[in-house]
């Protein structure tokens, strides 16, 4: 068996422990005779595993306990309409800050039912900064405040968290959730698809306080109601008990890696080893302004853009795979979340300095 090192967006790179212990509990989870796939959701062994997994979730980020954790489906941009649905209570008024392709995707969103104020835009710029808090307009008025914290494509992360009063912050954590302590009291809600960070895809993990939850749109679907969602411990119908299997163990992966202080360390040494190649370098170039470079997806240009398809294909001959760059910003890019090892960074700018120089 090879493994590579796989710098996808996401779906992503998992730890290789979890899913070894996947496998090994495929056919028998714990002297039950039965894969978790087949199990019902509503038998006591998949609630204790459905418990066990918040509780470490609950425990990786210190959530408080005026907080639901709501393992929902439906993806991040589910949540682009489930944010405005329960959040609007009877305002008409929302704040966006834009900072890339995300973002501009939950603003499109949020526009089906309300009133958009865009408080903060990168977009002139090529989404290649975090505008400052100084130059945001928010509205006093507004019902909650959206942003995005790490855009997956643009590689640009916020490294602060925006103070907004009274009015609700909402971040959309998908690719930035579980890789560095944050501090949940600041948040009215939290949202990350997991197939990056949390585990495999069909999940949706949604962090929500208390106060925010009860008056959704008169008009709400039901399974849009994050009440019905906490009344049913996210069981008010089937949800996705395989991908919540694979989240608890990648919750107990993390811990015994040391939680969340431990991961930001190696993902920030990782990061360094990646952007200190880059910046020293005369022939790959990142684009982003440096308080503003995520930690978890690294976009990088060749100066010779013709070369793109040989590297790529070079890339992934030795191992490095999905190195490509999202079209609108053209080059490449390295996701290196969580279980993606320092040694899969070092590989990799070896790779990239052979390149440099054989390439001619
Ligand atoms: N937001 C961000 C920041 C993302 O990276 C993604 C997916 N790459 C999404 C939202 C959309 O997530 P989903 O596919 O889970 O709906």
């Amino acid at each position: 068996m090879t493994r590579v090192y796989n710098f996808s967006a996401g779906p992503a790179i998992l730890p290789e422990e979890v899913m070894e212990q996947a496998r090994d509990e495929m056919l028998d989870w714990q002297g039950t005779g039965m894969s978790v796939m087949e199990m019902s959701h509503r038998g006591k062994q998949f609630m204790s595993i459905a418990k066990q997994a918040e509780a470490d979730f609950r425990e990786l980020l210190a959530i408080p306990d005026n907080y639901q954790v709501l393992f929902l489906q439906g993806g991040a941009t589910s949540q682009f309409a489930m944010v405005p649905i329960n959040l609007l209570q009877g305002n008409q008024k929302a704040d966006y800050v834009c900072t890339g392709h995300w973002s501009k995707k939950a603003i499109a969103e949020g526009r089906r039912f309300c009133e958009i104020n865009l408080a903060a835009s990168s977009e002139e710029n090529g989404f290649q900064h975090i505008p400052p808090h100084q130059e945001w307009h928010l509205d006093p008025g507004a019902a909650y405040v959206h942003y995005t914290p790490n855009e997956t494509i643009a590689g640009v992360e916020f490294h602060w968290i925006p103070d907004t009063g009274e009015v609700p912050l909402v971040a959309d954590m998908s690719s930035t959730l579980l890789s560095r302590p944050v501090d949940v009291s600041r948040f009215g809600v939290i949202y990350a698809g997991a197939q990056k960070n949390i585990g495999c895809a069909g999940l949706t993990v949604v962090i929500v306080r208390d106060d925010l939850i009860g008056q959704p749109l008169k008009s709400a679907p039901t399974m849009f109601d994050y009440q019905i969602h906490r009344d049913h411990n996210s069981m008010y119908n089937t949800p996705p008990t395989y991908a919540w299997y694979i989240a608890g163990l990648v919750f107990g992966w993390l811990k015994r890696k040391g939680g969340l202080t431990a991961i930001a360390e190696v993902n920030r040494a990782k990061a360094d080893t990646l952007y200190r190649f880059i910046d020293n370098s005369d022939f790959y170039y990142n684009p982003v302004e440096r308080a503003s470079r995520s930690r978890m997806n690294i976009p990088f240009i060749l100066s010779e853009q013709g070369l793109d398809g040989v590297f790529l294909q070079q890339a992934e001959k030795a191992g490095l795979t999905n190195l490509k760059g999202h079209r609108s910003v053209g080059g490449m890019r390295a996701s290196i979340y969580n279980a993606m090892p320092q040694e899969g960074v070092e590989a990799l700018v070896e790779f990239m300095k052979e390149f440099e120089r054989t390439r001619t």
